[in-house]
C-alpha cells in the first residue's frame, strides 16, 4: 500500500510538474500570439473620469467601448502638483512624475524659437526640455524598425508623449489652419500630410453651426448659463465665423476638431504603414477640444456633455475605421487625460448653496515682492514669483548684507495672509510630511526636481480660482484637476471596472509589458497587473 501511494503520489507530482511546464508553455506561446503590434494611446486633453459615468448610457462609441469593456481604472490621478497640459502629457508615456521629465509648466514647455515650425507663423516648438526616455524609445531598443507616429491639434500634446524621439509628429496650426511640424523633426512635410492640408476641411467648416448630437431632454444641463464663456454666447448653436481662415482657427473649440485629428491619424497609419509587424508600432493622438470646450464653458456645461458625446461618436468611427485596416486581435489601446478641470467656484457654489472660496490676487503679491527686494537693496530678479513658485538665485545675494531666508519667510508670510490661499510651502519642508495622507505635499514632490530652484510653492483653496479668470481652470494639485480616467482596451488586457488607485505613470510599464519590453530607466509607476490578460500577467 504505502509504496503504491507513493508511486501515486509521484506519477501525479509528474503529471502535475508536466501539465505544469505545458500550461506555462502554452500561456508564453499565447502572450507571443497576441503580442500586439501596434499601441494606440489616447490622451483626451482635460477629460474627467465622471463624464464617462454620467453619461455612461448615452455612449455607444468609441468611449463607451474603451470604458465599458476595457479595464477601466475610474480613480487613477495624474500624481503631481501644477496640472496643466505640458506636465500631464510628458508624464503619460515616459512613466515619470516632472520631477524627472523636466516638465513643469505649460510656460516652460515645448516653446523653442530655435525650432521654427515648417509652415506656420504659430511658435516654433522642440521637446528640447524632456529628460530622460517614452515608451517608443524602449521599443525601438528592443526592435529599430518600430515607428511612431504623434498627431494633436495642440504641440505639446503630440510631442511630450514621445519624449524626445524624433518620429512623425504633427500638430494644428491655427494661424494657417493646418497640420504641420517643427525643424526639430523634419525639413519638409510628407506628402500625405499635404493631402490632409490640401482638402482644407477646418476652412469648410465656414458658417457651420455646432448643434446638440441628441435631442435636447437628453441633457439635463441648462444651457443659457451666463457665467460660461466670459458672458458672451454661451447658448447653443454654436455659429462658426463665415470667413474661412477664421473658421479654421475657432475649430479647436468645437468638436470637429478631434474628428479632424482622428482622420488624419488614420490616413497616417496607411502612409506610413504602421502596426503591419512583425514590429510593434505606436499611434499616440491627443485630442484637445475637450478642453478648448472645458474652459470656455466649465464642465458642468450642455456644451461640455454634447463634446463628450461627439467625441464619443469620432472615436468609435476611428476604431471601426482601424478594425478595417488592421487586425484588431493585435492592437491594445490606452487613454488617459492630462489633466481634470475645476468647475467655476461662484456657479459650484451657487448650485450647493454655499459660499465660494474667495479668488487670489497674484499681482498684488508680485508687487510687494518687488518692493520688498527694492527695499533690500536686491537685485529684482533674485526671487521670482509666477504665481505658483518661488525661485531663489542665492548667489544675487552673495554681494549683500541680506538674509535671502529671512526675506523669503517675510514674503512666504505675507503670502499665506492674502485671501483664497491655502498654503505655502517651503520645499524643503514636504519630504517631512504625511506624503500618504497628504496629497498636496505629495504631489509638489512629484512636481520638483532639486535641481528646479524652486524653494517655496503656493497653493490656493481648493476649488479656487485666481481673480479676473473668465474661464474654468485647472492645474491646481486637488483631485478635481488631478484625477483621470486610465482605461486599457484590446489585445493582452483582461476587462474589468478596478476602483484601485493608478497612476498615469502605470500606463507605460503596463503597456510595456503587454508588450514584452523592459523599460531602460527607472520609472514611477508599475505595471497595473490587473489589467492584464492572463498570457502576459
Ligand atoms: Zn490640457
Amino acid at each position: 500500500m504505502p509504496i503504491s501511494r507513493s508511486w501515486l503520489l509521484g506519477a501525479t507530482l509528474a503529471l502535475l510538474g508536466l501539465s505544469h511546464h505545458t500550461a506555462a508553455g502554452q500561456a508564453a506561446s499565447r502572450s507571443l500570439a497576441v503580442r500586439p503590434r501596434l499601441v494606440v494611446f489616447l490622451t483626451v486633453d482635460q477629460l474627467r473620469p465622471d463624464y464617462l459615468d454620467r453619461w455612461a448610457r448615452q455612449l455607444t462609441g468609441g468611449l463607451g467601448r474603451l470604458s465599458q469593456r476595457g479595464a477601466f481604472f475610474p480613480n487613477a490621478f495624474q500624481d503631481h502638483a501644477i496640472t496643466e497640459t505640458a506636465p500631464g502629457h510628458a508624464s503619460t508615456m515616459s512613466g515619470r512624475f516632472p520631477r524627472s521629465t523636466g516638465i513643469l509648466r505649460n510656460s516652460a514647455g515645448v516653446e523653442d524659437p530655435q525650432a521654427p515650425l515648417l509652415t506656420s507663423r504659430d511658435p516654433g516648438a522642440s521637446p528640447y526640455r524632456f529628460r530622460g526616455s517614452t515608451l517608443i524609445d524602449w521599443m525601438r531598443s528592443r526592435d529599430p524598425r518600430s515607428r511612431a507616429l504623434s498627431i494633436s491639434r495642440k504641440d505639446r500634446g503630440a510631442i511630450l508623449p514621445l519624449g524626445r524621439a524624433k518620429q512623425s509628429v504633427f500638430w494644428y496650426a491655427t494661424s494657417s489652419g493646418e497640420f504641420t511640424t517643427s525643424r526639430y523633426y523634419a525639413d519638409t512635410l510628407p506628402t500625405w500630410i499635404r493631402r490632409v492640408n490640401a482638402r482644407r476641411v477646418p476652412q469648410s467648416y465656414a458658417g457651420q453651426s455646432w448643434t446638440l448630437l441628441l435631442p435636447v431632454r437628453e441633457y439635463p444641463e441648462p444651457d443659457s448659463v451666463p457665467q460660461e464663456n466670459g458672458g458672451r454666447e454661451f447658448v447653443f448653436p454654436h455659429v462658426l465665423s463665415s470667413e474661412p481662415a477664421r473658421a479654421a482657427s475657432e475649430l479647436p473649440s468645437t468638436p470637429w476638431m478631434d474628428r479632424l485629428t482622428l482622420d488624419a491619424a488614420l490616413e497616417g497609419l496607411q502612409a506610413l504603414d504602421l502596426g503591419r509587424g512583425p514590429q510593434t508600432d505606436l499611434l499616440a493622438i491627443s485630442l484637445s477640444a475637450t478642453d478648448y470646450v472645458g474652459h470656455r464653458y466649465g464642465p458642468d456645461s450642455r456644451e461640455q456633455h454634447d463634446n463628450v458625446l461627439h467625441l464619443d461618436r469620432a472615436l468609435g468611427t476611428f476604431i471601426d475605421s482601424l478594425f478595417r485596416l488592421r487586425d484588431s486581435s493585435t492592437i491594445v489601446f490606452a487613454l488617459t487625460a492630462d489633466h481634470g478641470v475645476t468647475s467655476f467656484p461662484e456657479l459650484a457654489a451657487q448650485r450647493a448653496g454655499r459660499t465660494p472660496p474667495p479668488r487670489y490676487d497674484i499681482s498684488t503679491a508680485m508687487r510687494a515682492l518687488r518692493s520688498m527686494l527694492q527695499g533690500a537693496g536686491v537685485d529684482l530678479d533674485a526671487i521670482e514669483f509666477d504665481g505658483t513658485l518661488v525661485t531663489v538665485d542665492r548667489s544675487a545675494f552673495a554681494q549683500t548684507r541680506i538674509d535671502p531666508d529671512r526675506l523669503l519667510a517675510r514674503f512666504a508670510t505675507f503670502l499665506r495672509r492674502r485671501p483664497g490661499i491655502a498654503r505655502v510651502d517651503r520645499v524643503r519642508d514636504l519630504s517631512q510630511r504625511d506624503t500618504v495622507q497628504d496629497a498636496v505635499s505629495r504631489r509638489w514632490l512629484h512636481m520638483l526636481s532639486s535641481d528646479a530652484g524652486v524653494e517655496y510653492v503656493v497653493t490656493p483653496m481648493q476649488g479656487a480660482y485666481p481673480a479676473g479668470a473668465q474661464i474654468a481652470e485647472h492645474g491646481s494639485p486637488y483631485d478635481d484637476d488631478a484625477r483621470v480616467p486610465l482605461v486599457f482596451y484590446g489585445a493582452g488586457i483582461q476587462p474589468g471596472r478596478i476602483v484601485e488607485r493608478a497612476l498615469v505613470v502605470d500606463a507605460a510599464p503596463t503597456l510595456a509589458r503587454v508588450i514584452g519590453i523592459t523599460p531602460f530607466e527607472r520609472l514611477d509607476g508599475r505595471v497595473l497587473a490587473r489589467a492584464l490578460a492572463g498570457g502576459v500577467r
